[in-house]
């Protein structure tokens, strides 16, 4: 981190977790394009700093699949709670974007404290609309655009399709195992470098305008 200490700064930091992405796609998938989404904000403000990783996060739905490593809810929160405290002596304020829509309730009660302790605190989730749940043809575009050589063959691959409020009480139950036996949770077949460019695309305008909506008015 570079860092010419200004009290103007805001710390932007990505949030990913490290578990199974289906066959084809790496575990750090979402450590990945929420660090990528970090460094396109930097590159188009000034006043950002990015800092280093956090590459686990709450994962315990993926943790029947092999290579799954998660911290939980808990222990993610008191982390990004600590972060926020620790950042207030040399920034104006914390960006967290998040890969993973397991971090939410972590990211929801981090908020909470922040607020409650008056910290500029800003959250970011990536959402896409009409995407697949998790490792289905919105991350596989992603990932093609940001990494094609961690992508493999997927073309042959199809996941769990019904829409995840059919799925969400076993998937909270009893884990994603119970409702997808490759761990996919969408299709990937058809996914696209193209539209892995068009959504980063998207994701990074989501994200710039979140910022500005928290730190320029
Ligand atoms: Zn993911």
């Amino acid at each position: 981190m570079d860092v010419a200490a200004s009290p103007d700064h805001i710390l932007i930091m990505a949030v990913g977790s490290c578990e199974q992405h289906g066959p084809h796609l790496p575990l750090g998938t979402d450590t990945l394009i929420a660090e990528s989404l970090c460094e396109r904000a930097c590159d188009l403000r000034n006043d950002l700093v990015m800092g280093p990783t956090i590459s686990l996060g709450s994962s315990g739905e993926h943790q029947d699949f092999p290579g799954t490593l998660s911290i939980g809810t808990e222990a993610l929160a008191a982390l990004l709670t600590e972060v926020v405290r620790s950042a207030r002596r040399s920034f104006q304020g914390v960006v967290f974007v998040s890969g993973h829509g397991g971090n939410a309730s972590a990211l929801a009660t981090t908020e909470k404290l922040a607020r409650h302790e008056g910290d500029a605190l800003c959250c970011f989730s990536p959402s896409i609309e009409g995407g697949d749940a998790h490792a289905g043809r919105s991350e596989t575009s992603l990932l093609l655009w940001l990494w094609p050589e961690g992508v493999g063959e997927f073309e042959g691959i199809t996941g769990q399709v019904a829409p995840l409020s059919e799925i969400m009480e076993s998937l909270r139950e009893h884990g994603v195992k119970s409702v997808s036996d490759n761990g996919v949770l969408g299709d990937p077949r058809g996914a696209s470098r193209k539209e892995g460019e068009a959504l980063f695309a998207t994701l990074t305008s989501q994200l710039l305008t979140t910022i500005e909506k928290r730190f320029d008015q």
